[in-house]
Formats: structure tokens, sequence, C-alpha cells
């Protein structure tokens, strides 16, 4: 039960808080967070300790339980980017080389097209470059939303066999 997970795709350098690419071991969960977007699997892997406190994705993932309907997510083709190649990551156009600020010094930026276009899943709107990460998720990937979900409502997903996840809501762009 390896569920492989490319979680560098998910890296994004405006956020520095929780890392999608440092996922943690909880118990028999291979969890990892941005506070924009959420991935939990099952894993083999033995648990690890951390440094901090995790948040309580459990209880996030919670009204996952009362959505009865799903449905596919998006495809990857349906959601590429010219702008970037759908890498989601650009060369940083304002590096000041080692210490840039602007890209937390990797050299890169999170492509301007992709987190500006936004994609709708039904009252909630995603960006593309989220949207396009999970789409590379093991299929089925299916999503769906709490029947009272509003525009700053999560929009949860479910990928592979036993896969979960949640990514948050954010302005519509045309
Ligand atoms: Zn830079
Ligand atoms: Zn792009």
């Amino acid at each position: 039960m390896t569920t492989e997970i490319n979680w560098t795709e998910f890296y994004d350098p405006s956020i520095t808080r929780c890392a999608m690419n440092e996922p943690r071991i909880i118990g028999n969960l291979k969890v990892a967070t941005n506070a924009n977007v959420l991935i939990v699997h099952p894993t083999d892997e033995p648990e690890a300790k951390f440094e901090g406190r995790f948040p309580d994705f459990e209880s996030f993932l919670q009204p996952m339980t009362r959505i009865t309907e799903w449905d596919d997510w998006p495809s990857e083709t349906l959601l590429a980017c010219s702008e970037c190649d759908s890498i989601g990551l650009s060369e940083c156009d304002e590096c000041e080389g080692e210490g840039c600020p602007a890209c937390d010094d990797c050299g890169e930026s999170i492509c301007g097209t992709c987190t500006t276009t936004t994609v709708e899943f039904g009252p909630v709107s995603i960006t593309k470059l989220y949207a396009r990460n999970i789409s590379k998720l093991p299929r089925p990937v299916k999503w769906g939303v709490r029947a009272d979900a509003t525009k700053d409502a999560p929009v949860f997903f479910t990928f592979g066999s036993d896969g979960r996840g949640a990514v948050m809501g954010c302005e519509p762009h045309a």
C-alpha cells in the first residue's frame, strides 16, 4: 500500500509556515499540509517524531463522511498552462541571488497565471495550480463539497484506493 506522491509539486515558496514537501508520518498515515491544501494517505513507513504541533486534520476532514455526491476531478490536460508548461514554477523574475526574498532562495517563483486563474468546483474556486497538482494524484481522483458549502468552503477530494484531502477555496478569477 505504497502511494507515490510527488510532494514537491505542491511546494509553494510563498508559504513558509508548514510545507507540503515535508510530509509527516502520524500513526499509519502520511500527512502533508501547507494550510491551503491537505493530503492524507495510509503508509507503512514508521512513525517519526517531529518538532511542533500538527493541525487536527481528522476534524477538518470529518465533513467528508456526510458528502454523498462525488464527481471526477478535472483532468491534467484540462488544467494545462501554456505560460509555465504546466510545471507551475517559472524562473524568479525579481531574483536578487543569494538570500532572495522573492523566491526564498530557490531561484523559482510560482507561475502567476496558474495562481491567478481559478477553476470552479461547485460554489468554490480553486487556483489552477492546486487543481492541476491534485489532478496528478493516483487515480481515481474525485471531489465533493458540503451540501451547505459557500465560496469559502474547502473542496474535499479522494484519490487512489484510500487517499483523502482538502483544498481551500480562493477568490474567483477569470
Ligand atoms: Zn529570487
Ligand atoms: Zn502556469
